[in-house]
């Protein structure tokens, strides 16, 4: 009984994000919503993530610990790559993942030693072993998801769906992890071992609204344990202002979208996210696209990959129509800056939230992970964009600049524009709606928090 009462005097929970921006950013996000309703939030993470969840805390009440990332395991997982954003090649994913296991002891002599103890544990869904730590201390483990459009399904037939007659998927909507000839490796082992994880957790926190996707989420509470929570979007939690990021942001990037506003110019604004391998090729043919449709753009592209490409003379040309930035940007501004009507995007689950929050039709390039179902979902179900094709119509291999030029085309001033705008507009009031005391997520987070926080 005493125990109980300083579980409800001091609820505190203990919450490890994955080291990847994408799965960072939405989950320091709730800790912010968290600690603004009273439950103190242990974060864990290691010595090399730990300046970025800091300054991104910013003023906030949460203690942060620093595990140590494991050495040695894998040649080519070299000093320094505590993150995935770090990566040369996704195919250090699997060794990563492997490596973050060794940090379970630590993990958990430290949260056996918090004080007041921890009611519960928050763990991004790649960290299957936080399960055996939760059930070490006899608190529940609760999952925290990107999107829901991907639960954890039966091993047998991981993506039937049944229920769904009107959604027609196709192999090409999947990871390779889940067809042939990888059925058996290890990128699909590994995400059994997590799903089979989320199944026997006690929740999975989902950055989402219930208004978005009602039908699958009544779907999933109906036909699957356990119960999915939605709290988003959480891009919508407003972080200290000074606190946003680390790194430099180009003052000349907003100043370049007012000059754009100022010239009644109409923007697209071109990101793939924070992992996206993409071609040389691929890259070139992308920026000959977007010179051919004379469209103007800001197009973020990750250092390593444009140097050779985007040319002196490209970006010469284009001096008046697009922006290549290098640099990290604060997206959620850019998607909000007025000038900015289209996102080609790669359709992560936080840029697809981070869209429509601000109102911006997509033209939805899914690159890999479960983009492909989130890209179907913007196009298909909910009618917010359109999706890049290649020459023969499909979803996945090479696009041409032709290709590339008529689809931008098509986002920015094609005769189903305005009614993209009005449906995306539409979303981004219930997204709002959602979130302010008293909506949906709102009111969600306040169950979860008395069901498995302050244990009411
Ligand atoms: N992001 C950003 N600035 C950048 C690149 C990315 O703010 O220069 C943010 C973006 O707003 C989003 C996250 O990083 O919140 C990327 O997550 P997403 O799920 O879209 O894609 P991922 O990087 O996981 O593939
Ligand atoms: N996934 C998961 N748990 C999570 C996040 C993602 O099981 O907490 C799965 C998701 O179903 C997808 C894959 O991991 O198939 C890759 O997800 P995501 O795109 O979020 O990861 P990224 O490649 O951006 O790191």
């Amino acid at each position: 009984m005493a125990e109980r009462m300083t579980s409800v005097s001091s609820p505190h929970v203990a919450v490890i994000p994955f080291m990847a921006k994408g799965h960072t950013i939405p989950i320091l996000h709730l800790v912010r919503l968290l600690v603004s309703r009273g439950v103190a939030v242990t974060i864990f993470t290691t010595h090399g993530n730990s300046p970025y969840i800091r300054q991104s805390l910013t003023g906030t009440e949460a203690s942060v610990i620093d595990l140590s990332f494991p050495q040695n395991v894998h040649p080519e997982l070299q000093q320094g790559i505590e993150s995935t954003d770090k990566f040369p090649s996704m195919s250090l994913f699997i060794p990563f993942v492997t490596a973050t296991k060794l940090m379970q002891p630590e993990f958990d002599r430290v949260l056996e030693s918090l004080y007041p103890r921890v009611s519960c544990i928050i763990s991004d869904g790649f960290f299957p072993w936080t399960l055996q730590s939760a059930t070490k201390l006899g608190i529940p483990r609760l999952v925290f998801y990107g999107s829901v459009s991907h639960g954890p399904n039966s091993d047998d037939e991981p993506f039937a769906l049944p229920d769904f007659p009107w959604i027609k998927l196709t192999r090409n909507d999947f990871e390779s992890a889940f067809t042939e000839p990888d059925i058996d490796g290890p990128h699909f082992q590994f995400m059994m071992e997590v799903f089979a994880a989320t199944r026997n957790s006690n929740g999975i926190i989902v950055n989402s609204f219930c208004e978005l996707e009602p039908k699958f989420l009544e779907y999933c509470n109906r036909e699957k344990t356990p119960k999915a929570w939605c709290v988003g979007p959480l891009c919508l939690t407003e972080p200290p202002k000074a606190a946003v990021e680390p790194f430099q942001k180009p003052a000349s990037t907003l100043e370049w979208l007012d000059e754009m506003l100022a010239k009644g110019r109409s923007v697209l604004y071109v990101a793939f996210g924070s992992q996206a391998d993409i071609s040389t090729q691929q890259l070139q043919e992308i920026a000959n696209g977007l010179e051919k449709s004379r469209t103007n753009f800001l197009w973020v592209v990750r250092s390593s990959m444009c140097d050779e490409i985007l040319d002196k003379e490209f970006q010469e040309r284009m001096r008046c129509t697009g922006l290549v930035v290098t640099e990290w940007v604060d997206q959620v501004e850019i998607l909000n800056h007025p000038s900015v009507n289209g996102f080609m995007s790669h359709c992560g689950w936080n840029s697809v939230m981070e869209s429509i929050c601000a109102s911006v039709p997509i033209l939805a390039w899914p690159m890999m992970a479960e983009q492909h179902l989130n890209a179907r979902m913007v196009v298909e179900e909910l009618g917010i964009g359109i999706r890049v094709l290649a020459e023969n119509g499909s979803v996945r291999g090479f696009v041409t600049s032709e290709c590339i030029e008529k689809q931008v085309r098509e986002l920015m001033e094609g005769e189903n524009a305005k009614e993209m705008k009005k449906k995306v507009k539409q979303l981004s009031e219930e997204a709002r709606r959602a979130m302010e005391e008293g909506g949906s997520s709102w009111f969600t987070l306040e169950q979860l928090i008395n069901e498995f926080i302050c244990g009411k």
